[in-house]
């Protein structure tokens, strides 16, 4: 049965300004067998961090992340940005950091990003409510500077505790950041997109960043065609 596209997906993807192409049932010349590739060269968070935050439920684990001060992240933080949507989600987006708005909100994905983000949800046809959004680091990093490795591994468990408490059908990389800490590689996001790869016994696809779209929006048709592999593998 070929894909049909909703009316609102369709809009959201005008909005996108992506254009859709749908492949004809006896055109095989897209290759969909995707390989699965390992995470490479990873090593485990932090043994004791991890270890503290096991068996945390929602309640504890958000605690937990909103009175942490395992970095120096936390001196500066308004609020710390724990993560927001449905907590048995099939699709768990993560992405790098809080934004300056983010921190004044205590929420992922409130600015220019999140509005492109929202867009791309829509062209899936769902919601914000229905996904899972969650950051690699929970605290804003100053000036929105790089994060920090020692950052990621002091704040990785916090993500695993949250994976394992919604145990999704596909984790979608946000970009550079997010994809180089959960994967623990340095390929490029234009090496790693466009596959299926592992984090935890989870599927993962990579790709682009909403606000590095937003600069280069040429990309959007590369984010759809992930965010299609990704359905496939939700849907499997
Ligand atoms: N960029 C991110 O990676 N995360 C946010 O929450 C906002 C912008």
């Amino acid at each position: 049965m070929p894909f049909q596209l909703s009316r609102s997906q369709q809009a959201a993807l005008d909005a996108m300004g992506i254009p859709v192409w749908l492949r004809r049932e006896s055109d095989n010349s897209v290759d969909n067998s995707k390989e699965i590739i390992p995470s490479i060269a990873r090593t485990e968070p932090d043994v004791v961090a991890t270890a503290s935050v096991n068996g945390f439920d929602w309640q504890a684990l958000e605690q937990a992340v909103q009175v942490c001060s395992a970095c120096e992240l936390h001196a500066g933080r308004t609020n710390a940005v724990f993560g927001v949507g449905n907590q048995t989600a099939d699709w768990l987006f993560v992405g790098e950091a809080p934004g300056a708005e983010e921190d004044k909100q205590g929420e992922p994905f409130v600015g220019r990003a999140g509005q492109l983000l929202n867009a791309m949800l829509a062209a899936l046809n769902l919601s914000r409510d229905q996904v899972y959004i969650a950051n690699v680091l929970k605290c804003r990093p100053p000036l929105n500077r790089d994060p920090q490795m020692a950052e990621v591994e002091q704040c990785e468990p916090y993500l695993l505790r949250q994976i394992q408490l919604i145990q999704p059908k596909i984790i979608v990389a946000l970009g550079r950041f997010a994809a180089h800490s959960l994967l623990r590689t340095e390929l490029a996001v234009g090496r790693l997109r466009n596959q299926q790869h592992d984090y935890h016994g989870i599927p993962l696809v990579v790709t682009y960043h909403p606000a590095y779209l937003l600069r280069n929006p040429a990309d959007k048709k590369k984010v759809w065609d992930d965010l299609c592999l990704a359905r496939t593998v939700v849907q499997q």
